[in-house]
Order: structure tokens, then sequence, then C-alpha cells
């Protein structure tokens, strides 16, 4: 099967919708390049004979009913929203492999025994209002109107006034998640660049990666620059740089998957004839693994405070995330598995870096993603692209995947 034209093709017309002077598509929750990129997806689903539903908050389906449990629905699909200046994949192109995987499949297969849907989710990002996975956190039941109904775009736009004008409104608290939902499979881009490095077209993902971040703040004491003499300071930038050296080197030694970045450093006075008195840097760790996010807390806990005490400098220490490691599915990580071993697919078993929908899904219902190669690991950038060959084997991997979930007893 080629494969690779139809999904170039329909990740052309959808990503003309919010096409950005700019560069990339910028398509943020609600807006009218939104709007309009839903209503393309509606026409196509309609076109394509699926039935067709957007449920109160602007997530929309398209389902093939299936013919022997129709109580049962596989549900595949990903988010239509964007970041400012987004690239052609993210997003989109797990919609668009959603529609040409089902597409095949009735051409090939006719009716399924389950249910076989896909979703174009409404958000994902948090590019607009400061509130991200909002799709998927609708469909299983976790959004709160009171999540949000504060929430202000950089415009002064509030939350509500978007979601209204757009032709939606706040889903029913008082009713759960669907019942029908018994599996959810996502394709999206990788987003880094392992698949390119190891030379793979295909990622099956066995789980999402937990994440904690830190802001560090150290106060020590401002002073001249020229009449302090070295032993007599409390220099909080030299503090600071000791300590990132030190567990961005405790990270390094662990290695793989354990990643550690220090992305944000904030000086005072920062003036360049002053020793700096305070300094506040942000900290991200994430690991597949829970234990072990744990145990490199305790380590770097020990390095800052060690290092604080070195310096006489005084040390605050504040986690304000901490999201645990999603795993995905086993049953349908075999399946997928199989089927790219079954048909001499290019893949590799991986973690995901990044967050996605699917770590809504995942605890939920039974969840697995396969992730196609980013170029030069480019994501969230007008210049994110992916060969359409390997576009190509992640819908077949998916097809497959689904053929597994919705026609098989
Ligand atoms: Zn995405």
């Amino acid at each position: 099967m080629d494969l690779s034209k139809d999904i170039v093709n329909m990740l052309e017309m959808l990503g003309s919708h919010g096409k950005d002077p700019a560069g990339g598509i910028t398509r943020f929750l609600y807006s009218e390049e939104w709007v309009e990129a839903q209503k393309y997806l509606e026409r196509e689903m309609e076109n394509e004979g699926l039935d067709v539903s957007f449920d109160a908050i602007g997530n929309l389906f398209g389902t093939l009913k299936g013919s022997k449990f129709p109580e049962e629905t596989v549900l595949s699909g990903s988010h239509v929203d964007t970041v400012r200046n987004g690239g052609y994949y993210d997003g989109q192109y797990g919609i668009v492999a959603a529609f040409i995987a089902i597409k095949y499949l009735k051409e090939k297969y006719g009716q399924p025994l389950r249910n076989l849907e896909m979703v174009s989710m409404a958000e994902e990002e948090g590019s607009r209002f400061p509130y991200g996975l909002w799709g998927s956190k609708n469909i299983v039941g976790i959004a709160k109107k009171a999540d949000v109904e504060k929430m202000e775009d950089s415009d002064g736009v509030p939350f509500v006034n978007a979601m209204t004008r757009a032709g939606f409104a706040f889903r029913d608290e008082e009713v759960g998640m669907r019942d029908d939902l018994k599996a959810f499979v996502e394709l999206h881009v990788e987003q880094g660049n392992v698949l390119e490095s190891e030379k793979k077209s295909v990622g099956v993902v066995h789980s999402i990666v937990g994440q904690r971040r830190f802001n560090i703040e150290l106060t020590g004491q401002a002073n001249h620059a020229g009449t302090t003499p070295m032993g007599y300071r409390k220099d909080a930038v030299y503090a600071a740089s000791q300590m990132i050296y030190e567990i961005i080197s405790a990270a390094r030694v662990h290695g793989d998957p354990l990643v550690a970045t220090v992305g944000e450093i904030d000086v005072t006075p920062n003036v360049v004839n002053v020793v700096p008195g305070k300094a506040l840097f942000s900290l991200d760790i994430r690991h597949t693994d829970k234990d072990a996010l744990v145990s490199f807390t305790d380590e770097l806990n020990e390095i800052l405070s060690k290092t604080a005490k070195v310096h006489g400098v005084t040390l605050d220490v504040n986690m304000w995330m901490d999201e645990d490691p999603v795993p995905m599915d086993q049953e349908i990580v075999d399946i997928m598995e199989g089927y790219c071993k079954e048909n001499g697919l290019n893949y590799k078993l991986m973690h995901s870096g990044a967050g996605h929908d699917s770590q809504i899904f995942a605890p939920q219902i039974p969840t697995a993603m396969l992730f196609v190669p980013s170029r030069d690991g480019i994501s969230h950038n007008p210049a994110e692209f992916t060969e359409p060959a390997d576009l190509a084997e992640g819908v077949k991997a998916l097809i497959g995947t689904l053929y597994e979930l919705a026609y098989k007893e």
C-alpha cells in the first residue's frame, strides 16, 4: 500500500487552516482557524460515511460502526491545536493517520466488529490559555469548568467567550466518561532525534516519562565587585553554578532515560560590578520510573544543601510539578511490536520524553502510542519534517494495530 501521497495531501489541506505568514501553522484553541480546521475534518469524515459528532467542548469524533460489539469503541487520533508557528505534523498527523487508517480498513475489510472511531481533539498544547490537554481531559471527564473559567488569553479574551464564540460550552460535569471506550491509540511525531539517529521508521512507545520541575532560589549577599575579597563573599551565582554542574553531572552518570535540564537562570541584581546576592534557576528532571525520579530528587537535594552550606547561601527549593510516569498498555504494545516484526517494519521500542494526550487516557483505558521520526529532532517549529515514507510506515503500523483491536474477537 502506498499511503504517503494521501497522508501528505491531507496534511496540506488540514494545515492550510491556520497557515501562519510568519511560518508554519498557528491554530489556537477556539480561534477562527481552529473552527475551520474542525469543519474541514467534519466534512471529510462525513464524505467517508462516518457518523460524525462534536462533544460539548469541541472534540470532533467520526465513527465506523461495529457489527458485533457496538457497545465497544476503539479510538484513535490526536490534537488539532498547535503552538504558535508550529509544524505540519505535531498533532494533525495523528488525526490524518486515524482517518486514513479507518478509510483503508473499511475499504479492505468492511465493517469492524467493534466501533472504530477517530478523534480530532480540541486542545493539547496549552498555547492560548495556560491549561493543556483540555481535549483529552474532557473525554475522560477530569477537566473542570473551575480550572479554566477565569482564564484569559494574552489578548485578554476570556476562555468562556472564546469557547462560546466557537459554538461550544462546558460539558455536564455530572456525566462521567463514556463507557464504550475500550482502547486509545495515538500516532505522533517523535519530537526528538532518537529514531532518526538510529535510522528507524517507527517507534513503539512503552511509557511516557514522569516529570518533576523545581524552582531553586539562592540568597547570598550582594556586594562591591572590587572591594570584597574572594574569601568574604556569599556569591549566589558561584554557588548556583556549582550546583548546576554537579546535578547535571550526576544525571549524566545515571544516563538514559534520566534527563535533567536547567533552562532558566535569573540573577539579582544582574549588574557587571556587583557580586550577585540572589540566583534563581529552574530544574526539570524526567524518567520513565517513578522510584528513579524520587531517588534522583533525594540526590539533588543533597547536592543543593551541601553546596549551599559550603558557600554560605540560603536555599529555597520549590517543586511545583510532580507528574508520574505513565506506562502504556502492555497488550497493545505487544500487538504493535508483533505487527512491526511480522511485516518487516524498521521499528524501535522506546519511551516518550514528552507529554501527550495518551497520558490522560492511559490511567482510564488501555492506551498505547506509535512514533515516527522527526528530522533533526525538530518540533514546535515550522522546520518540523518527517519523510513521507516514514509517515506511511507509521500509518501502516496504526492500521495493523487497529485491525487487531477492532476486527478480531
Ligand atoms: Zn502533539
